[in-house]
């Protein structure tokens, strides 16, 4: 993963940087969280997106806000 330094994290769907103290979306399905392969959404829609291959029962976005610099 290419990090120039500016941003936090990439989205996991879009690729989009998300950048410090911003709002982000994480999934609320613990095995999407694990240290490794947690997964960041840059927006629901992202989140939404993720969903298809997923196969989640019942999940939800969960807002998050990135930390500080
Ligand atoms: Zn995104
Ligand atoms: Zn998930």
């Amino acid at each position: 993963m290419a990090n120039d330094g500016n941003h936090w994290r990439v989205c996991s769907s879009c690729r989009k940087p998300i950048g410090y103290d911003q709002l982000y979306y994480t999934c609320s399905v613990s095995t999407c969280n694990r240290k490794r392969t947690a997964l960041f959404f840059c927006s629901v829609a992202c989140w939404d997106a993720h969903l298809p291959g997923a196969r989640h029962r019942d999940a939800w976005a969960e807002e998050q806000r990135s930390p500080k610099r």
